[in-house]
């Protein structure tokens, strides 16, 4: 069996006038994530985690923000879409674990909602899905309130 790690981190602009979806759904917020898709920076993090533990680029080499396709899409088809090509490549995922910096909205109440809606979309065990949300004591960009970051861990197999 082969076992792989791989690390993801994405940041995203708060911003008025925009919905704000994060872990695949929608949450009630004075402002929401600026993007060229939905900007769901938790789910960009975890591509990119994937995709860097098969050794597969990134999320802007497959899912380029200048391709028009791409505009405003519901990133939890860029998420199945990484799952495909991690499976073509003969993985798996063993699990993901994900950091979610911001100062509001409070995440923890939504992310047993997340866990299971990231999980249905990545054909696995909700247990598989770990969510963490912090933080960052008002310091920094996050703390502001002008942005929201993401950082993911996950482990990946070949049986
Ligand atoms: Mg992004």
């Amino acid at each position: 069996m082969k076992i792989r790690t791989g690390f993801g981190f994405d940041v995203h602009r708060l911003t008025e006038g925009r919905e704000l979806w994060l872990g695949g759904i929608r949450l009630d917020h004075t402002k929401g994530l600026l993007g060229h898709s939905d900007a769901d920076v938790l789910i960009h993090a975890l591509c990119d985690a994937l995709l860097g533990a098969a050794n597969l680029r990134d999320i802007g080499y497959h899912f380029p923000d200048t391709a028009g396709e791409y505009k405003n899409i519901d990133s939890k088809i860029l998420l199945r879409r990484t799952m495909t090509l991690l499976r073509e490549k003969g993985y798996e995922l063993g699990n993901a674990d994900i950091t979610v910096c911001a100062e509001r909205p409070r995440l923890n109440p939504h992310i047993p909602r997340m866990q299971e809606t990231l999980a249905q979309v990545m054909d696995t065990d909700t247990d598989n899905i770990s969510i963490k949300a912090t933080t960052t004591e008002k310091l920094g960009f996050t703390g502001r309130e002008e942005g929201i970051a993401a950082y993911a861990a996950v482990l990946i197999v070949k049986p």
